[in-house]
């Protein structure tokens, strides 16, 4: 009989969720992952992540004002000493109002993208 989950005792504190998965889903999600240039515990916590905000019902992001800067621009940007805006419309890095924290990282409240 499975056991009962516990709950966190500390809302801002990293925890290990321990999930089991086939040997073959494991390395399809590697090669996904490395695929994304992102580590695996990202990428869970991002899908997580929506798919905890898809099932309350919450609306996704709004759209982009303007799109995700590519690494060129990046460069670009840095090498003329500018910067970039990010998709919410405020210059990178974009921490909105209140950040979402999770797992270690931050969220932009407005576009959704991990700054820190
Ligand atoms: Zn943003």
């Amino acid at each position: 009989m499975p056991r009962k989950p516990i709950k966190a005792l500390r809302d801002e504190q990293d925890y290990n969720l321990v999930v089991l998965v086939p040997g073959w889903f494991k390395n399809e999600l590697i090669d996904h992952c490395e695929q994304l240039g992102t580590s695996i515990n990202q990428w869970v916590v991002t899908a997580l992540r929506d798919a905890l905000r898809d099932s309350k019902g919450l609306p996704p992001p709004p759209p982009a004002r303007v799109p995700l800067p590519g690494v060129d621009e990046q460069i670009r940007a840095w090498a003329a000493g500018e910067r970039i805006l990010m998709p919410c419309g405020k210059p990178a890095p974009c921490p909105g109002e209140n950040p979402t924290h999770l797992a270690g990282f931050d969220y932009c409240d407005e576009c959704g993208i991990r700054v820190r």
